[in-house]
């Protein structure tokens, strides 16, 4: 005698492929890459990177388009100090001071051969 099979696979299978279809999407599903947040300096000479990690207010140099206040800088927030002033990465890469443009030196070599030509 042939053994008859179920029309439903009794329920710790269901159980036991719910399990699984989450582990093969997983290894078969690949996230979207993480955005490259790195930033760059290109004149770090007078700069560091701190952060803030005391009880003490400080604001951001720059103000941000449309806004007239200077904005302060949390604790454990990543901000830039320079000779004289201080600025949120927000600001340093909106103003110029900092880049994500990972060929930041290999732009300003070119330019600089560039005019020379
Ligand atoms: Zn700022």
């Amino acid at each position: 005698m042939t053994e008859e099979f179920p029309i439903e696979p009794p329920a710790d299978s269901l159980l036991a492929e719910s399990l699984i279809v989450p582990q093969e999407t997983a290894a078969s599903f690949r996230p979207a890459p993480q955005p490259d947040t790195r930033l760059y300096i290109p004149h770090h000479e007078n700069w560091q990177a701190r952060i803030k990690a005391d009880t003490e207010k400080i604001y951001c140099y720059a103000k941000l388009p449309g806004e007239d206040f200077f904005h302060l800088i949390l604790n454990g927030e990543i901000y830039l100090v320079g000779e004289t002033e201080k600025y949120c990465l927000r600001c340093a890469l909106r103003v110029g001071i900092a880049t994500q443009d990972r060929l930041f030196w290999q732009n300003r070599v070119l330019k600089r051969s560039a005019t020379s030509l």
